[in-house]
Protein backbone atom coordinates (compact mmCIF):
# COMPACT_ATOMS: atom_id res chain seq x y z
CA UNK A 1 0.00 0.00 0.00
CA UNK A 2 1.14 3.27 -0.79
CA UNK A 3 1.65 5.83 1.84
CA UNK A 4 4.68 8.23 0.35
CA UNK A 5 3.15 9.82 -2.51
CA UNK A 6 6.47 11.21 -3.47
CA UNK A 7 8.21 7.70 -3.66
CA UNK A 8 7.74 7.49 -7.60
CA UNK A 9 9.94 10.34 -7.81
CA UNK A 10 12.68 8.93 -5.57
CA UNK A 11 13.34 11.16 -2.92
CA UNK A 12 16.82 11.53 -1.47
CA UNK A 13 17.00 13.67 0.65
CA UNK A 14 13.70 14.16 1.93
CA UNK A 15 11.21 11.87 3.78
CA UNK A 16 7.40 12.00 2.88
CA UNK A 17 4.40 9.67 4.19
CA UNK A 18 0.62 9.64 5.31
CA UNK A 19 -0.87 7.47 7.86
CA UNK A 20 -3.67 5.37 7.65
CA UNK A 21 -6.53 4.33 10.11
CA UNK A 22 -4.66 1.47 11.55
CA UNK A 23 -1.82 3.96 12.74
CA UNK A 24 -4.60 5.59 15.12
CA UNK A 25 -6.07 9.38 15.16
CA UNK A 26 -3.07 11.46 15.25
CA UNK A 27 -5.05 14.67 16.11
CA UNK A 28 -4.66 16.41 19.39
CA UNK A 29 -7.98 18.17 19.24
CA UNK A 30 -10.48 16.16 16.43
CA UNK A 31 -11.87 12.31 17.54
CA UNK A 32 -10.60 10.29 20.33
CA UNK A 33 -7.53 11.87 21.31
CA UNK A 34 -6.60 9.50 24.24
CA UNK A 35 -3.64 7.97 22.30
CA UNK A 36 -3.00 10.42 19.66
CA UNK A 37 0.61 11.67 21.39
CA UNK A 38 1.73 7.35 21.23
CA UNK A 39 0.21 7.21 17.64
CA UNK A 40 2.62 10.23 16.44
CA UNK A 41 5.20 8.48 18.14
CA UNK A 42 4.91 5.33 16.85
CA UNK A 43 4.26 6.40 13.33
CA UNK A 44 6.73 9.64 12.77
CA UNK A 45 9.77 7.23 14.75
CA UNK A 46 8.94 4.76 11.55
CA UNK A 47 10.45 7.37 8.82
CA UNK A 48 12.86 8.81 10.88
CA UNK A 49 11.11 11.68 12.46
CA UNK A 50 11.05 12.62 16.36
CA UNK A 51 7.84 13.33 17.36
CA UNK A 52 8.41 15.95 19.56
CA UNK A 53 9.77 18.04 16.53
CA UNK A 54 6.48 18.10 14.89
CA UNK A 55 4.99 21.51 13.43
CA UNK A 56 1.40 21.48 13.10
CA UNK A 57 -0.90 24.13 11.89
CA UNK A 58 -4.38 25.50 13.47
CA UNK A 59 -5.95 24.90 9.92
CA UNK A 60 -8.17 27.13 8.80
CA UNK A 61 -9.51 26.09 5.47
CA UNK A 62 -7.84 29.52 4.32
CA UNK A 63 -4.69 30.03 1.52
CA UNK A 64 -2.08 31.15 3.81
CA UNK A 65 0.60 29.10 3.48
CA UNK A 66 3.83 29.50 6.31
CA UNK A 67 7.59 29.60 5.58
CA UNK A 68 8.92 27.31 9.00
CA UNK A 69 12.18 26.65 10.46
CA UNK A 70 13.95 25.10 13.09
CA UNK A 71 12.58 28.11 15.67
CA UNK A 72 9.15 26.35 14.68
CA UNK A 73 10.12 22.51 15.45
CA UNK A 74 7.56 21.56 17.86
CA UNK A 75 4.92 23.75 17.57
CA UNK A 76 1.95 21.78 17.57
CA UNK A 77 3.82 18.80 18.07
CA UNK A 78 2.47 18.06 22.41
CA UNK A 79 -0.08 20.45 22.31
CA UNK A 80 -3.11 21.74 20.02
CA UNK A 81 -2.66 25.35 21.42
CA UNK A 82 1.23 25.55 20.15
CA UNK A 83 -0.19 25.04 16.78
CA UNK A 84 1.08 27.66 14.21
CA UNK A 85 -2.68 29.82 13.96
CA UNK A 86 -4.10 30.65 10.70
CA UNK A 87 -2.34 28.57 8.62
CA UNK A 88 -2.86 25.79 6.13
CA UNK A 89 0.21 24.63 4.43
CA UNK A 90 4.06 25.15 5.44
CA UNK A 91 7.51 25.68 3.55
CA UNK A 92 10.95 25.21 4.36
CA UNK A 93 14.39 24.93 3.02
CA UNK A 94 15.71 23.76 6.31
CA UNK A 95 16.28 20.23 7.01
CA UNK A 96 15.28 17.93 10.22
CA UNK A 97 11.93 20.41 10.19
CA UNK A 98 9.23 17.92 10.38
CA UNK A 99 5.48 19.56 8.78
CA UNK A 100 2.48 18.15 9.19
CA UNK A 101 -1.17 18.88 8.14
CA UNK A 102 -4.08 16.48 9.65
CA UNK A 103 -6.85 15.47 7.43
CA UNK A 104 -10.19 13.07 7.50
CA UNK A 105 -11.79 13.48 3.78
CA UNK A 106 -9.72 16.73 2.59
CA UNK A 107 -6.70 16.96 0.45
CA UNK A 108 -3.02 17.17 1.51
CA UNK A 109 -0.77 18.31 -1.28
CA UNK A 110 2.81 17.38 -0.96
CA UNK A 111 5.44 19.76 -2.72
CA UNK A 112 9.14 19.07 -2.89
CA UNK A 113 12.17 21.34 -4.79
CA UNK A 114 14.64 18.76 -5.55
CA UNK A 115 17.03 21.57 -7.02
CA UNK A 116 16.82 23.88 -3.87
CA UNK A 117 15.59 21.35 -1.85
CA UNK A 118 12.68 22.66 -0.29
CA UNK A 119 9.80 20.92 0.64
CA UNK A 120 6.09 21.65 1.42
CA UNK A 121 2.41 20.29 2.57
CA UNK A 122 -0.49 21.90 1.88
CA UNK A 123 -3.76 20.92 3.50
CA UNK A 124 -6.89 21.69 0.31
CA UNK A 125 -10.21 21.19 1.19
CA UNK A 126 -12.84 22.68 -1.04
CA UNK A 127 -12.65 25.89 0.50
CA UNK A 128 -8.96 25.91 0.38
CA UNK A 129 -9.25 24.40 -3.06
CA UNK A 130 -11.97 27.17 -4.51
CA UNK A 131 -8.91 29.62 -3.24
CA UNK A 132 -6.64 28.18 -5.19
CA UNK A 133 -4.33 27.29 -1.97
CA UNK A 134 -1.75 25.20 -4.39
CA UNK A 135 -1.29 28.38 -6.35
CA UNK A 136 -0.63 29.86 -3.51
CA UNK A 137 2.13 27.40 -2.27
CA UNK A 138 3.93 27.50 -5.68
CA UNK A 139 3.95 31.06 -5.66
CA UNK A 140 5.89 31.20 -2.11
CA UNK A 141 8.20 28.22 -3.62
CA UNK A 142 9.15 30.05 -6.48
CA UNK A 143 9.44 33.77 -3.98
CA UNK A 144 11.21 32.36 -1.28
CA UNK A 145 12.99 29.51 -2.91
CA UNK A 146 13.23 30.45 -6.35
CA UNK A 147 12.13 27.48 -7.49
CA UNK A 148 11.05 26.68 -10.72
CA UNK A 149 7.47 24.99 -11.18
CA UNK A 150 8.10 22.85 -13.89
CA UNK A 151 11.22 20.81 -11.80
CA UNK A 152 8.39 20.37 -8.69
CA UNK A 153 7.16 17.11 -7.84
CA UNK A 154 3.76 16.35 -6.13
CA UNK A 155 2.50 13.67 -4.20
CA UNK A 156 -1.62 13.55 -3.53
CA UNK A 157 -2.20 12.10 -0.07
CA UNK A 158 -6.06 10.09 0.14
CA UNK A 159 -9.21 11.99 0.40
CA UNK A 160 -12.80 12.15 -0.41
CA UNK A 161 -13.53 11.63 -4.03
CA UNK A 162 -16.00 12.40 -6.83
CA UNK A 163 -17.51 8.79 -6.17
CA UNK A 164 -18.51 9.88 -2.91
CA UNK A 165 -18.36 13.41 -2.36
CA UNK A 166 -21.70 15.38 -3.15
CA UNK A 167 -21.65 19.21 -3.18
CA UNK A 168 -24.85 21.82 -3.40
CA UNK A 169 -25.81 23.04 -6.96
CA UNK A 170 -24.32 26.63 -6.59
CA UNK A 171 -20.97 24.77 -6.40
CA UNK A 172 -21.52 24.81 -10.74
CA UNK A 173 -20.70 28.59 -10.41
CA UNK A 174 -17.39 28.30 -8.38
CA UNK A 175 -15.96 25.44 -10.16
CA UNK A 176 -15.52 24.80 -13.36
CA UNK A 177 -13.77 22.13 -13.26
CA UNK A 178 -13.58 18.97 -11.58
CA UNK A 179 -17.63 18.55 -10.95
CA UNK A 180 -19.43 15.58 -12.27
CA UNK A 181 -22.94 15.39 -12.46
CA UNK A 182 -24.91 12.18 -11.61
CA UNK A 183 -28.70 11.88 -12.18
CA UNK A 184 -29.12 15.90 -11.22
CA UNK A 185 -26.17 15.25 -8.59
CA UNK A 186 -23.18 17.27 -8.61
CA UNK A 187 -20.02 15.58 -7.48
CA UNK A 188 -17.03 17.11 -6.90
CA UNK A 189 -12.93 15.96 -7.09
CA UNK A 190 -10.95 17.77 -5.17
CA UNK A 191 -8.05 16.35 -6.36
CA UNK A 192 -8.70 16.83 -9.60
CA UNK A 193 -9.24 20.34 -9.39
CA UNK A 194 -5.59 20.80 -7.60
CA UNK A 195 -3.90 18.93 -10.34
CA UNK A 196 -5.50 21.25 -12.58
CA UNK A 197 -4.48 24.26 -10.76
CA UNK A 198 -1.03 22.52 -10.11
CA UNK A 199 -0.79 22.39 -13.86
CA UNK A 200 -2.13 25.98 -14.33
CA UNK A 201 0.97 27.29 -12.14
CA UNK A 202 3.23 25.38 -14.52
CA UNK A 203 3.90 21.87 -12.74
CA UNK A 204 4.14 19.37 -14.83
CA UNK A 205 1.30 16.58 -15.53
CA UNK A 206 3.94 13.64 -15.45
CA UNK A 207 5.40 15.11 -12.08
CA UNK A 208 2.10 15.23 -10.07
CA UNK A 209 1.19 11.50 -8.04
CA UNK A 210 -2.37 10.83 -7.20
CA UNK A 211 -2.22 7.46 -5.38
CA UNK A 212 -6.63 7.97 -6.30
CA UNK A 213 -7.58 7.00 -2.77
CA UNK A 214 -11.36 7.75 -1.56
CA UNK A 215 -11.21 8.22 2.05
CA UNK A 216 -15.02 7.84 2.25
CA UNK A 217 -15.05 4.46 0.25
CA UNK A 218 -12.01 3.00 1.63
CA UNK A 219 -12.53 2.19 5.56
CA UNK A 220 -8.65 2.02 5.59
CA UNK A 221 -8.89 5.96 6.25
CA UNK A 222 -10.88 8.12 8.71
CA UNK A 223 -13.96 10.36 7.32
CA UNK A 224 -15.46 13.69 8.26
CA UNK A 225 -18.17 12.95 6.07
CA UNK A 226 -18.66 9.20 7.35
CA UNK A 227 -17.74 9.47 10.51
CA UNK A 228 -19.12 12.81 11.93
CA UNK A 229 -17.50 14.35 14.67
CA UNK A 230 -15.96 11.53 15.92
CA UNK A 231 -13.55 10.95 12.95
CA UNK A 232 -10.07 10.95 13.97
CA UNK A 233 -7.33 12.67 12.01
CA UNK A 234 -4.54 10.92 9.04
CA UNK A 235 -1.36 12.78 9.47
CA UNK A 236 0.39 14.12 6.34
CA UNK A 237 4.38 14.82 6.72
CA UNK A 238 7.11 15.67 4.78
CA UNK A 239 11.17 16.45 5.88
CA UNK A 240 13.88 17.69 4.17
CA UNK A 241 16.79 15.49 5.60
ZN1 LIG B 1 -15.63 7.24 -2.73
Amino acid sequence: MINNPLEKFGLKDAVCAFSRRQDGNMSLCYGDIQGSLENRKKFLSGIGIDYRDLICAKQVHGKTVTYVTQANKGSGALDYESSISDTDGFLTDKKNVPMAILTADCLSVFIYDPRRPAAGVLHAGWRSTEKNICAEGVRLMQEKFGSSPDELLVGFGPSIRSCCFEVAKDFKSNFGFGLVERQGRIFMDIALINQKQLIECGIKEENIFDPGICTFSDNDYFSFRKEAEGAGRMISVIMLK
